[in-house]
């Protein structure tokens, strides 16, 4: 029996709704609040004097809060899995192209002669969830090869604006799909339907979004990863997703709101009061409820609102694990984050 992950997972975008990078200001000011708390903490002095400088300041900074630091990112839906026999990429957000560099540089590694295959897999075409597709680069490549999983109206999306005889061709990008030398064939798929790629059982759940969405529950050697984004619930818990969910490893699904944001009592923050019934999104507390009545051992809360900071994400997470207790783990993930199972 090897200890070899079954699924590694790493976030390459999980902001939700349209890309979010930090503004200048906001890059000075995690400067100044990383200083202010060194500064706080009686450190300046010392790193002044230590032998290697940067070494000094990368250890000090390292146990500051995350939020003031780092980022949570600001790119859209784009999730890597890897297994033992095949690649697997969710989502063709602003993330994917990152994911894209990445697995160049990856494939054409000059010491690199494995598998140039993947598989895409596309839960539904609303556009941060789609528009990366025409900036990852392995697309271009005709010694790669990419099988694209996803229902009819994806594939229409994507014909829609990447045809080169379509009206709308080279309207939203210069490309067109003749470009595209690594893309094989479509794998058209229907919501409810159930297929392998390679050793893992892939099971699909139709999620409650405008315009229709796919889950993906992945299953292979009793573990378990269940990818939910986008998604309305109309009851809390939702007995149906967490029984699609149950007893899975991670759970990831989309916190967008607060419980008082959905229903317009509050604002998400520097916005005024909205009602956001109807958007296609679920609150952090319905998560948290569908999570614990699926019993899974780890939520991944999301599609994170566009308007929150980093300190705000921080808040979030520490607000859903309150409500999660400690019979779960919350995670709100940062772009870049890997876990394995
Ligand atoms: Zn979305
Ligand atoms: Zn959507």
């Amino acid at each position: 029996m090897s200890n070899a992950a079954v699924f590694t997972i790493t976030y390459w975008g999980t902001t939700g709704t349209i890309s979010d990078p930090l503004r200048p200001e906001e890059v000075t000011g995690k400067i100044v609040d990383c200083l202010e708390e060194l500064a706080r903490r009686g450190r300046l002095a010392e790193l002044q004097s230590a032998s290697d400088v940067r070494t000094a300041i990368e250890r000090e900074l390292a146990v500051l809060p995350f939020h003031l630091r780092s980022t949570y990112g600001g790119n859209t839906t784009s999730v890597e899995v890897q297994t033992p026999d095949a690649l697997m990429l969710f989502d063709c957000g602003s993330g994917f192209r990152e994911l894209g560099r990445a697995l160049s540089k990856r494939w054409n590694a000059p010491d690199y002669n494995g598998d140039r295959t993947a598989h895409v897999l596309v839960t539904h075409p609303h556009m941060d969830h789609s528009y990366g597709t025409p900036f990852f680069a392995p697309y271009y490549d005709p010694r790669n090869s990419f099988y694209i999983w996803a229902t009819k109206s994806v594939f229409r999306s994507l014909q829609a604006v990447l045809d080169s005889k379509s009206n709308l061709s080279q309207v939203y990008f210069p490309p067109t799909y003749d470009m595209m030398k690594g893309m094989k064939p479509n794998e058209e798929i229907a919501p409810g339907e159930d297929f392998r790629i390679g050793g893992t059982r892939i099971r699909t759940f139709p999620l409650r979004h405008p315009g229709g969405c796919l889950a993906f529950r992945l299953d292979r050697d009793g573990k378990t990863y269940v990818f939910a984004s986008d998604h309305e619930q109309q009851e809390i818990p939702d007995t149906a997703l967490a029984a699609f969910a149950k007893g899975a490893d991670i759970l990831y699904t989309e916190g967008q709101y607060t419980q008082a944001e959905y229903e317009g009592r509050e604002g998400l923050p520097g916005e005024t009061p909205m009602p956001r019934r109807g958007w296609g999104h679920s609150t952090v507390e319905a998560c948290v409820a569908t999570a614990l009545a699926a019993n899974v051992k780890s939520l991944h809360l999301g599609h994170r609102d566009p308007a929150r900071s980093d300190a705000d994400l921080t808040r979030l997470q520490e607000y859903a694990q309150s409500l999660a207790g400690n019979v779960m783990q919350v995670i709100v993930p940062p772009e870049g984050m890997t876990v394995s199972l």
